[in-house]
């Protein structure tokens, strides 16, 4: 029996004792650490520093199987695991060649504006990732390729660093993840708000002055990027005072 040796999936030596299952097959068990404490059977967040759950032993009482196998079952399932591969690839590539059959043109045409355009840049990726192009999908790039054709009437506004102050009514709100929130200062932004000027010009700032959609406000602050979102110009103001316009 000491002859046969035994390797895990990886083709590594078993790191515990080999056993064999009722079915003969063989495994090791590697002991599952205590989920309280992690294995280190003390807990810092209890009066008492033994943990409850494992009384101090560290171990969960369960203990995981690995299976085992030959060095030529491992060849076997590994011959078979690349012929899998190799026909995935070859369906992909097959998928790949339809896209391009039933939406060459879109593809080609969001293409061309792939560098201009993070947002076509994004779906092309994930078309090219996963070979398939959803009609949600198509609908995105014929509109991104229409609004770079056609950025509409917003343009930059101010040079990057000036100061400005504007009228404009707010058109989009959108809550700063918690993570970009600085914690504890109640005059931290909390919302990312785009507004539009009466002549259709986009400013985006970020604000702890609570707003919603129609409201109209001076902003004024300092113009910090010039940016192009989804086909449209956009300038980024930062430190944006939001005064409402009675
Ligand atoms: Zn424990």
């Amino acid at each position: 029996m000491s002859e046969i040796t035994y390797l895990t999936r990886k083709g590594e030596c078993p790191p515990t004792a080999v056993h064999f299952d009722d079915n003969g097959k063989p495994y090791c068990a590697i002991d599952i650490a205590c989920p309280l404490c992690g294995g280190t059977g003390r807990t810092s967040w209890t009066p008492d520093p033994i943990c409850i759950a494992c009384d101090g032993e560290g171990g969960s009482g369960r203990a995981e199987r690995i299976p085992l196998y030959t060095p030529d079952e491992i060849q076997r399932l590994e011959a078979a695991l690349a012929k899998k591969r190799a026909r995935q690839e070859a369906a992909r590539a097959r998928s790949l060649q339809t896209l391009e059959e039933n939406h060459g043109a879109i593809l080609e045409a969001a293409r061309a504006i792939r560098n201009a355009s993070p947002y076509a840049d994004r779906i092309l990726d994930t078309i090219e990732r996963t070979a398939a192009l959803s009609p949600a999908q198509a609908a995105s790039l014929e509109r991104a390729v229409a609004e770079h054709r056609d950025p509409g009437p917003s343009q930059h506004l101010g040079a990057i660093g000036e100061r400005i102050a504007i009228t404009a009514v707010v058109t989009k709100v959108a809550p700063l993840k918690p993570r970009f929130r600085s914690k504890g200062r109640p005059t931290a932004p909390a919302c990312a708000v785009t507004l539009t000027t009466d002549d259709g010009h986009q400013l985006v700032a970020f604000t702890a002055t609570p707003c919603s959609p129609r409201d109209r406000f001076t902003i004024s602050g300092t113009v910090k990027t010039h940016k192009t979102w989804k086909g449209k110009r956009q300038t980024i103001v930062t430190r944006a005072k939001l005064t409402p316009e009675v």
